[in-house]
């Protein structure tokens, strides 16, 4: 197009080979004022020899001239629909994969810097949004790393991003945050997508899985039976105590692994407390936080029933303070929060009357959850779009490949926010023989099979 607009004279030759602000400002005007049903050869006639604040001026007259005659009938801006769709899908997996590894930076002590050294999956990213707003003739708003950084805790809607796109039928992304909002950690969809963009970003280490393998490594043929204890500690105790972690390491002959277990949480800190006080999720034992309803408290994980229900501060369960130890934040979004759909899974196949062969995270993972003696495994999964699962799911099963009934349980607060959420799964994944199913209805399976 820089070419195309050269050539007919909208943009002024390059100054010693190199084009300047002004040639910039020349080619978003252009575009918009072409967009807005001028030819080239006009605009290039109108734009000769103005200066960049007289060009933006011809914007501000396109644009009046447009709104002038009110009504149904008012031109707006025509937008290649197909062509902004594709730049979308190419923007969103592009974003994804760039906050994930500035992430990563970040944990190795490199800050983000809009400079050079930028990651070049951020910065096709920056290019493909400032693609999309100069399509629709928009204010460019994702101009700079931070502030697009910043935008990502939001979800991608026309709403909040400015971008009539993300609310078109086709977009697959739709309403995904890439971000999380509370700890601004990458969330499960953004770690997905960005798997899927750059193989090559070791993610496995941000959710901590690389030092629990190490620690399960000093057990030897004990290896999958301490992940399995492990995970299932951290998932049920969001909030514990040095005492009670002591108590359960020596109950399991588990005292090597203290150092991981010691590094997966922290000192309570300010942002753990409501009124100087700790409180705890009764339903998954979370910290709770202040809520925006006056003297409530709410809790942060998504997956969790209690999320979008605030209880009264009274009534909520304190935690004495001293002693308390609480999971680091990658920990709560990583593990314990997709873990409650694990974990009940898990204590409603083994509890009396069903009492079914069942175990958690067998053989370091392989699945969340096998049954009879390893014939079924089942993965419980929160994504908050099924566009985006569907995608992982079609590249890879990981460990459920090994078991002959495969079985995938979706968070049912997932499916209550997203319309047609199962539907669309089995329609856009490409494997026949998964079962899809929720948690809850899992769950009653599990009991009548007693
Ligand atoms: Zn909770």
């Amino acid at each position: 197009m820089v070419v195309d607009y050269r050539n007919v004279g909208i943009i002024a030759p390059a100054l010693r080979k190199r084009y300047q602000w002004r040639h910039l400002v020349q080619l978003v005007v252009a575009c918009v004022l072409v967009q807005l049903g001028q030819t080239r050869k006009s605009v290039s006639k109108r734009m000769q020899s103005l200066a960049p604040t007289e060009l933006v001026a011809l914007l501000e007259h396109a644009s009046s001239e447009n709104a002038s005659p009110p009504g149904p009938h008012a031109p707006s801006v025509t937008v290649d629909e197909s062509r902004a769709l594709e730049l979308a899908h190419e923007a969103v997996p592009l974003l994804a994969a760039g906050l994930a590894d500035h992430f990563r930076r970040a944990r190795a002590g490199q800050p983000l810097v809009h400079d050079a050294a930028m990651s070049h999956w951020l910065r096709a990213a920056m290019l493909r949004l400032a693609s999309l707003y100069v399509l629709y003739g928009r204010p460019v708003q994702a101009d700079g790393a931070h502030t697009l950084v910043a935008n990502s805790t939001l979800p991608l809607r026309e709403r909040e991003w400015d971008l009539p796109v993300f609310d078109t039928p086709g977009f697959r992304f739709h309403g995904v945050r890439l971000l999380d909002p509370g700890t601004r950690l990458p969330t499960i969809e953004c770690i997905d997508l960005a798997r899927q963009t750059a193989s090559e970003l070791d993610l496995k280490e941000q959710q901590a899985f690389a030092q629990l393998e190490s620690a399960c490594d000093l057990f030897g043929s004990r290896g999958s039976e301490v992940y399995s204890a492990l995970r299932e500690f951290i998932t049920r105790h969001p909030i514990s105590s040095a005492a009670e972690q002591r108590r359960f390491l020596e109950a399991g002959n588990l005292q090597l692994a203290a150092p991981f277990l010691a590094s997966c949480y922290e000192q309570v800190q300010p942002h753990h407390l409501v009124k100087g006080g700790l409180f705890r999720c009764a339903t998954c034992g979370a910290p709770l936080i202040e809520s925006t309803i006056d003297a409530h408290v709410s809790c942060t994980v998504r997956q969790c029933k209690a999320f979008e229900s605030p209880v009264p501060r009274e009534l909520a369960r304190a935690v004495t303070l001293q002693d308390a130890l609480i999971v680091k934040a990658h920990i709560l979004v990583y593990w314990c929060g997709p873990g409650q759909d694990e974990i009940a899974l898990y204590d409603t196949a083994t509890t009396e009357p069903s009492g079914l062969d069942a175990a958690l995270y067998p053989g370091r993972d392989r699945c969340d959850l096998s049954l009879d003696a390893e014939g079924t495994g089942i993965d419980v999964k929160s994504h908050a779009n099924p566009f985006v699962l569907a995608a992982s799911l079609n590249r890879s099963l990981g460990g459920l490949e090994l078991y002959t009934t495969k079985v995938i349980a979706i968070n049912d607060q997932a499916l209550s926010r997203f319309p047609d959420y199962l539907d669309i799964l089995r329609r856009e994944c490409n494997r026949h023989d998964v079962e899809f199913t929720s948690v809850s209805a899992l769950r009653r399976d599990l009991r009548a099979r007693a």
